[in-house]
């Protein structure tokens, strides 16, 4: 649109405004008003101020800073940062608050690299990397099936691997199976726990895929509401 023609609707929509506005006796509020190019002009002003305070937090949050832990506040050689949680966290505390979140994006740190985790990927006393199996978070069913308890299953790697995919893309886990610590049972979790926990099977009879629910509304909105998805 023409600058011209930007002025006149901005002129046009002042009239009516001051016309209907019960603050259109106000000398002061007619003085301040401003035109698209001051307001925009200002805005530009208002980024460039703050440009290098920002860039500088922003390059400065990826590099390591000695720190201490978020959790137990031991001090810290080196440390894992997740951006879900906005903490840091020494190894222990990063493997009891992660093997459970493994949608987590961490990054590990230390003076001389930086390194971002898989969420199976810890890290051991010494900064070294480890593997460590992680099950997809699931909803435990209420009863234990073997002696019918109420409340005492609780969910443990099993045996199959299984790739779970969301929004943020695909994460390599492990299926998950609970134990009952009244009867010590263990029993595989079902593809109904799965969904009632948000997850979806690619198919009712394999053991490959698990999608997001969250992913598969997306997926509905683009290919109903966006013209040309399919
Ligand atoms: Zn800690
Ligand atoms: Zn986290
Ligand atoms: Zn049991």
């Amino acid at each position: 649109m023409l600058e011209s023609e930007v002025q006149a609707m901005e002129l046009l929509s002042a009239e009516v405004e001051l016309s209907t506005s019960p603050l259109n006796s106000n000398n002061e509020n007619e003085r301040t008003r401003k035109t698209w190019r001051q307001r925009i002009s200002d805005q530009v002003c208002d980024w460039d101020n703050c440009k290098e305070e920002f860039y500088l937090s922003f390059v400065g949050s990826h590099a390591f800073v000695k720190n201490r832990c978020s959790k137990c506040f031991v001090e810290l050689r080196f440390y894992i940062k997740c951006t879900a949680c906005l903490g840091s966290y020494c190894y222990e505390c990063d493997q009891r608050q992660h093997l459970t979140s493994p949608f987590h994006h961490r990054t590990f740190l230390s003076e001389m690299h930086s390194k971002v985790l898989l969420p199976t990927q810890f890290v051991d006393c010494n900064g070294g990397l480890i593997n460590q199996d992680v099950f997809v978070p699931c909803v435990a069913p209420n009863t234990c099936a073997s002696c019918s308890e109420n409340g005492t299953l609780r969910a443990q790697c099993g045996p199959e691997k299984i790739a779970v995919i969301k929004k943020e893309g695909r994460f390599d886990l492990t299926w998950t199976e609970f134990i009952c610590s009244s009867c010590t049972a263990v029993i595989s979790a079902k593809q109904s726990d799965f969904v009632a926990s948000g997850w979806w099977p690619g198919s009712p009879n394999t053991k490959t895929y698990l999608f997001s629910m969250n992913l598969l509304v997306m997926w509905n909105h683009l290919s109903h509401k966006t013209p040309g998805t399919s």
